[in-house]
């Protein structure tokens, strides 16, 4: 019998979750530590905004891997009509997770399968003596279990170390874009630090919420998502080639020469499908480096893979690029260099281009820096306490824990932590791309498969039928 428990309210918990519900020969308790009221949505599809837009084509968004077409149906019993290739509001999306969760539960319940759902967060994890994990919840309950899932995402974002106490503690600073209080009056400017996808749907609400506001984004490159075609892509006819060369390869420079090659040969009609065609091989191209050459490919190209791979969808992107031509939005690449004063705030900031310094007056400024993976140097309290007691360490290059390719945490021997796995973004150290749904849904299944085997189940099942 094992008793697994799932910290994490966010999507990645919610597929674990319904993963091992959906495994009903499991006789243990599965408990699950949301941290938040409404289970299943976290971050990414709390958005009651409906300009707000997966990235991801509606035929790719799911939560269980083995059920490809559940979104799309969803989908179309609520707006009637949807298409797989079609970029659909990530509202729905929360609420299709939170249907799946629903009826995972109900199936579970009839079975007579346990299950507990507690909405507080989990304050610490400690291993007994026994090898099972203590939880301690917030509230000051505990729980115990034999293997620990974390899927806690994406941490609470950092404030700039550039930004000043004063600036940082006005009502005109907002360091978490989804999180944003009305201000008093309307902003005159609103200056965005960021032009990753987090930013454009920073700048999407801002332009329609406040449509006065000239509008300003900084980011060191400048540099936003670019767009999804409008169709889905035909797959470029030699990706398996290209995919088993870039597999050969040693380090990223000569990997660039190899797609740089591909793309300009006459079988590729749209460099994104040769882009996208390796996601089947992005995770072992990663594990390939050496931590010297992940260094690298994060200094020179992880701000053009970012916007090359994860795009935003068409409309999202014609809506940039129409603030853009009204003149109603600049898009600065430049370095910020320094957030003063309580409101208006200056920013301080040196041009790529010409290293001048300029500065930039803003009544609201949103740091929509995107996903903060730095485990070290974060407030989660949770995370400061398995670091503390050596059940989790720090990836070298503060991308997530160091972990297993299977996801169990390492400690700081670089012994795996046997029962305490992660999912989603705290694993990026390993497998780099593990953040969307496409490879969440995936991890889940496996997690899922791991925790309890197909033969545990066979035999309760077996047991359970005399
Ligand atoms: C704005 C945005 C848009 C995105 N769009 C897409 C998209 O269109 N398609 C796609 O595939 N991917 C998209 N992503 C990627 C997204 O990260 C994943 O799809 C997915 O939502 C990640 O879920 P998660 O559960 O790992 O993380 P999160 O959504 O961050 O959820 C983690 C949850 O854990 C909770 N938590 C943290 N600590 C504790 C604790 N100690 N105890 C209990 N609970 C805790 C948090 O409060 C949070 O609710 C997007 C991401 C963002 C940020």
């Amino acid at each position: 019998m094992t008793d697994i428990a799932i910290i994490g309210g966010g999507a990645a918990g919610a597929a674990v979750f319904g993963e091992l519900l959906r495994r009903p020969g499991h006789r243990g308790t599965v408990h699950w530590i949301t941290g938040c009221a409404s289970p299943g949505r976290g971050v990414a599809y709390a958005t009651d905004d409906d300009r707000h837009l997966l990235n991801v084509r509606a035929a790719g968004m799911g939560l269980f891997a083995e059920q490809k077409d559940d979104f799309l149906q969803h989908a179309n019993r609520c707006l009637g009509q949807a298409q797989g290739s079609d970029f659909l509001p990530r509202r729905l999306f929360g609420e299709f997770i939170e249907a799946q969760v629903r009826a995972c539960m109900s199936e579970a319940h009839s079975h007579g399968f346990r299950f507990q759902i507690h909405q507080v967060k989990a304050a610490a994890i400690h291993r007994d003596v026994d090898h099972r994990y203590r939880i301690e919840l917030e509230q000051g309950e505990a729980l115990a279990a034999d293997a620990v899932v974390l899927a806690i995402g994406a941490l609470a974002p950092r404030p700039l170390k550039t930004a000043s106490a004063e600036a940082l503690a006005s009502d005109v600073y907002v360091l978490d874009p989804w999180n944003q209080k009305e201000p008093v009056s309307p902003p005159r400017r609103v200056l965005v630090i960021g032009t990753g996808l987090t930013a454009v749907d920073t700048l999407i609400s801002a332009a329609t919420r406040w449509p006065r506001a000239e509008l300003v984004a900084v980011s060191r490159h400048g540099l936003l998502p670019f767009r999804h075609s409008a169709s889905p892509l035909a797959p470029y006819v030699h990706q398996d080639d290209l995919n088993a060369d870039l597999l050969a390869c040693d380090g990223a420079a000569s990997m660039v020469r190899l797609v740089r090659n591909a793309l300009a040969s006459p079988s590729v009609t749209d460099w994104r499908a040769v882009i996208d065609g390796m996601r089947s091989v992005n995770a072992k191209l990663w594990q390939g480096f050496t931590l010297a050459q992940r260094r690298q490919f994060l200094r020179h190209l992880r701000w053009v893979w970012e916007a090359s791979r994860h795009r935003t969808a068409p409309a999202s992107f014609e809506t940039v690029q129409a603030l853009i031509e009204s003149g109603r939005l600049q898009v600065h690449a430049a370095r910020v260099l320094a957030v003063d004063g309580r409101g208006p705030l200056t920013v301080t900031v040196r041009s790529r281009a010409t290293q001048l310094m300029n500065t930039i007056e803003a009544d609201r400024v949103i740091q929509a820096t995107g996903l903060d993976t730095a485990v070290a140097y974060a407030r989660d309290p949770l995370l400061a306490q398995l670091l503390r007691e050596d059940l989790a360490t720090p990836d070298p290059l503060q991308l997530g824990v160091a972990a297993e390719p299977d996801g169990r945490l390492l400690d700081a021997e670089g012994r795996a932590q046997p029962g305490l796995y992660g999912i989603g973004s705290l694993l990026r150290g390993n497998l780099w791309e593990c953040t969307a749904m496409p490879e969440i849904r995936t991890a889940a299944s496996r997690l899922a498969q791991t925790l309890v085997p197909s033969d545990d189940l066979s035999g309760a099942e077996a047991a359970s039928q005399g």
